[in-house]
């Protein structure tokens, strides 16, 4: 039987439920067990496919297609595992199913409610997950206890330990201790507050994570244990850590996962030696490189989560510490009339929706390919270089994408037929894991080292394959493609010291210790750019 452990979050949102549990999610399988994460969002939008990234920042995509909260980009990122579109359910998902189990009268005339039916649901949501071959489930609850919508949640989970037995179900709760700066002292009150919050609601927690800016001291510690009742040794403090990928090491010196093990009655040993390897390369990471990131949503920058964490993936590799420059895309033409990009050792080309901004990404593709600057695009990146490419080398003027110009002459990206009058705008594009066949010694082929290869996909238009043969007699080479050789998955510039995009998104498949290979070689390409910056007129495109 499975054991489950239930992260709850309490006094502030963004205090870091989802690193945490992730980073146990590590020390666990560092224990040699089988672990799975999963998310349970208490708003009512079916999955965040239709959100604002403003508002919600990156939706994550599952190999399976789901579009799911960025936590779950940390936990793949943390557990190495590829999870699925059922390790994120929200509240408007949990009432889905209620409701069309209510028309099919599957309730047998009962009345339907919150409790039983809709409790019942989540149990059901975590239970699915842990059918898998898992040993432990770590569920991490959105939101905060005190919330309205966070209610159902907590009466399932408190259900759960009875529906498993109490040896198969920890509780941790995650508080923030501020420190509150004319009294100069860190302040236990908020943490008190919410952990009796969650006693209200029949939940007594087993661990206390306290997040603080610096370390709380062993005086604090014990008052909070006394106050709240958990055991002295459950009373962990993750202060702010140098960076993310170190918090599994401060979290098992804490006794998080001793003590969570000891709760459950799991025995064994912790091999952390992997995982400090990683630690190790993360700070020996140092070597600066400076990446621009032309993006729509960067006053947000979790909207960019996975591409800035493959970024720095990708320089651990090369004991590079990646610098990111936040570039407005509206702002590109302004910046580069000024000269003011030259600075920039490469540039990504994140994916992005919508007409806005969208003339500094072509922009910024242009001047990364005359004047030899590596360039990644991603998605909208690849579409925003193709663009970039059929007006202002095969001479296609007023090339564009149906999505900003649907008048456009030269359709250069379009819509993929299946996706015509699709008025429906959640989980209809394309998503999830495609197989792309590459070319031969082509630079995307060399970086995979495979022919082969699976991303995950996110988008709603495609290279225009009407135009294909037209951008190759001009240069451009789409070097990857779908299998059936009908979708452009791949295209680069050959001469270009790395001028290479991909429709899919390849940020979603990094991990710390792997990098992604496009993102290798972009902060490879980067930092030859940087050691030896090279002008448009040294590179021969017609080679
Ligand atoms: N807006 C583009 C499309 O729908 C690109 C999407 C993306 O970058 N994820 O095809």
């Amino acid at each position: 039987m499975p054991k489950h452990i239930f992260v709850t979050g309490g006094v502030a949102s963004s205090l870091g439920k989802g690193l945490t549990a992730s980073s146990l999610g590590r020390l666990l399988k560092l224990r040699g067990l089988r672990v799975t994460l999963q998310k349970l969002d208490p708003y009512i939008n079916l999955d965040p496919g239709t959100m604002n990234p403003f508002e919600h920042g990156e939706v994550f995509v599952t190999d399976d297609g789901g579009e799911t909260d960025l936590d779950l980009g940390h936990y793949e990122r943390f557990i190495d595992e590829n999870l699925s579109r059922n390790s994120n359910a929200t509240t408007g998902s949990i009432y889905q199913s209620v409701m069309a189990a209510e028309r099919r009268g599957d309730y047998l005339g009962k009345t339907v409610q919150v409790i039983p039916h809709i409790t019942d649901e989540i149990k059901h949501r975590v239970q699915r997950v842990a059918q898998q071959d898992v040993d432990v489930v770590i569920t991490e609850v959105g939101g905060t206890v005190g919330d309205i919508e966070i209610l159902p949640f907590l009466e399932a989970i408190r259900q759960f330990r009875n529906l498993v037995g109490r040896d198969n179900v920890c509780y941790i709760h995650v508080t923030l201790v501020p420190f509150i700066g004319p009294s100069g002292e860190q302040k236990t009150k908020p943490t008190q507050h919410s952990v009796t919050e969650l006693r209200s609601r029949g939940i007594q927690p087993d661990v206390i994570v306290c997040r603080s800016e610096e370390a709380l001291s062993d005086d604090l510690k014990t008052k909070i244990s006394n106050m709240c009742d958990v055991e002295r040794a459950a009373v962990i403090n993750a202060a702010d850590a140098r960076n993310i990928y170190e918090l599994p090491l401060i979290f098992h010196e804490e006794g998080l996962d001793d003590f969570v093990c000891n709760v459950l009655r799991i025995d064994g040993e912790v091999d952390l030696s992997s995982w400090q390897r990683v630690v190790d390369k993360v700070e020996a990471a140092t070597d600066p490189v400076t990446i621009g990131l032309i993006g729509k949503y960067i006053e947000l920058p979790d909207a960019y989560l996975s591409v800035v964490e493959s970024l720095k993936h990708a320089g651990f590799h090369h004991g590079a510490k990646v610098e990111i420059e936040w570039i407005q895309s509206e702002s590109v033409e302004g910046l580069l009339a000024d000269g003011q990009l030259g600075h920039l050792d490469g540039i990504i080309i994140p994916g992005g929706f919508g007409h806005r901004g969208v003339e500094g990404k072509i922009a910024a593709a242009r001047y990364a390919r005359e004047n030899a600057m590596p360039c990644l695009g991603i998605c909208l990146g690849l579409q925003a270089m193709v663009i970039d490419f059929a007006r202002n080398v095969s001479g296609l003027a007023g090339a564009n994408s149906t999505e900003f110009d649907p008048q456009t002459k030269y359709p250069v990206i379009d819509l993929m037929l299946e996706q015509r009058g699709i008025e429906d705008k959640g989980g209809t594009m394309r998503l999830g894991a495609h197989y792309a066949v590459l070319a031969n010694e082509s630079q995307v082929a060399k970086a995979y080292d495979e022919t082969v290869v699976s991303e995950r996909h996110r988008h709603r238009y495609e290279f225009n394959d009407r135009f294909r043969a037209a951008l190759e007699t001009e240069g451009l080479w789409c070097s990857g493609t779908s299998p059936d050789n009908q979708l452009v998955e791949f295209i680069e510039l050959p001469g270009h010291p790395f001028w290479v995009a991909t429709q899919a998104h390849p940020e979603f498949k990094s991990r710390p210790d792997r990098p992604h290979p496009l993102f290798r070689e972009l902060i490879a390409a980067s930092l030859e750019h940087r050691r030896s910056p090279r002008t448009a007129t040294s590179v021969d495109l017609t080679s």
